[in-house]
């Protein structure tokens, strides 16, 4: 049976699906909408300093904003306005916070912000380096609604880290992102970072103190990745200290001890120390921040706390030097082709690794 024939529509009579002309269709877009424009402009570099040291918020925000862009103009403002923050910036205590995830980085550091909030009654800014391309273990580090008290404190600023790229480029951002901090006065900086990588020289190269975050009883405490990491720390502190934890985070703590007795004299004369504490319950907050301060008596007053931030300066500017210098050789495209067929040479057999390294050196150079 041909059930088509019953539908009303398929009658060559019906009309009901006929087109009336009708009255125009709006335009789906608010044509007043597009006269204005679509972006703010870009302040100048004059006005996102002043506001800057006005302590406002929205001005240190763009700034930051210009300094993580990729966008030649965008660098060009954004170094203005660092240079001109820069003799306001340095009056901070600068604390690098690292630990693998899961370690309770995000938990602690929402306590810790409120305690260094509530010792020094000025301003806290929390930044964070991650290069990882995809985020470690889906947290976004420096995210806010991973710290439920901070994020809401006025005197509080977060900010992710910057978007994934090279180390050093995230790293420099970030460091550079502490100028501005500074100079909008926030007076402390916590820089959060994960502790498994590469990321931790950068954070060393940045922060006054190194705080370790670990964890008792994962079988891999003294393992050797982490002895590098160790070896930076000016203070490891074992979380998750309550409850049935309290034992085994004693037990780490003793192991730890021992095994930073072995490592040689730390260059500033500071004896690095291990303590427990819970994050999430708030326990031995206290001490750590007491160690903490200890430390930056301790520094400040044999001159270890200026040479250590002058070393850092000039680290970075070999750094930035070095990150140049290689971009620009790399990124010539010259060089690039030149180095393509050096390198199936050498893969070939047919050349030395030094007599193509060096035509292709002597290439680049000639060309200056
Ligand atoms: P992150 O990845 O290092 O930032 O770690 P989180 O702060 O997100 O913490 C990871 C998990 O450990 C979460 O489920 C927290 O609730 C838990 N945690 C954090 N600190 C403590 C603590 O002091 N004690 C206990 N028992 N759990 C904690």
């Amino acid at each position: 049976m041909d059930t088509h024939h019953h539908h009303p529509e398929n009658d060559e009579q019906y009309l009901g699906l006929s087109v009336n002309s009708g009255v125009d269709r709006p335009p789906s877009v608010n044509p007043y909408l597009s006269r204005r424009p679509r972006r703010k402009p870009v302040p100048t570099p004059g006005e996102l300093v002043e506001g800057i040291l006005k302590g406002d918020i929205t001005s240190l925000s763009r700034a930051v904003t210009l300094v993580e862009s990729l966008a030649p103009d965008h660098y060009a403002i954004a170094q203005e306005v660092i240079e001109k923050c820069l003799p306001h910036s340095g009056n901070s205590r600068r604390i690098g916070i690292t630990g693998v995830p899961g370690a309770g980085k995000s938990t602690s550091i929402d306590v810790f912000g409120l305690e260094v909030l509530r010792r020094t009654g000025g301003k806290l800014a929390v930044l964070a380096i991650d290069p990882s391309s995809e985020r470690t273990k889906g947290s976004i580090l420096g995210d806010k609604t991973r710290m439920e008290k901070l994020s809401t404190h006025p005197g509080a600023f977060i900010r992710p880290s910057p978007s994934a790229g090279s180390l050093g480029g995230v790293a420099r951002k970030t460091r550079e992102t502490i100028v501005l901090c500074e100079a909008a006065g926030y007076n402390n900086i916590f820089v959060e970072t994960v502790g498994v990588g590469q990321s931790e020289t950068a954070v060393h190269s940045m922060v006054d103190f190194f705080l370790l975050i670990q964890l008792a009883g994962t079988g891999d405490e003294l393992q050797g990745i982490k002895r590098g990491i160790m070896e930076m720390a000016d203070g490891i502190i074992i979380n998750k200290a309550d409850g049935d934890n309290i034992g085994p985070a004693q037990l780490a703590q003793a192991q730890f001890r021992s095994a930073l007795h072995l490592f040689p004299p730390t260059a500033s004369g500071w004896q690095p120390e291990v303590l427990t504490y819970s994050g999430y319950y708030e326990l031995g907050i206290t001490e750590v921040w007491d160690m903490i301060d200890r430390y930056f008596a301790f520094v400040k007053a044999n001159g270890y706390f200026e040479r250590k931030r002058q070393e850092q300066s000039r680290w970075w500017m070999y750094e930035t030097i070095d990150e140049q210098l290689r971009k620009h050789f790399y990124e010539n495209p010259d060089v690039e082709a030149l180095l393509a067929r050096n390198e199936d040479d050498v893969l070939a057999n047919r050349r030395s690794s030094f007599a193509a390294a060096s035509e292709v050196l002597n290439f680049y150079f000639k060309k200056r």
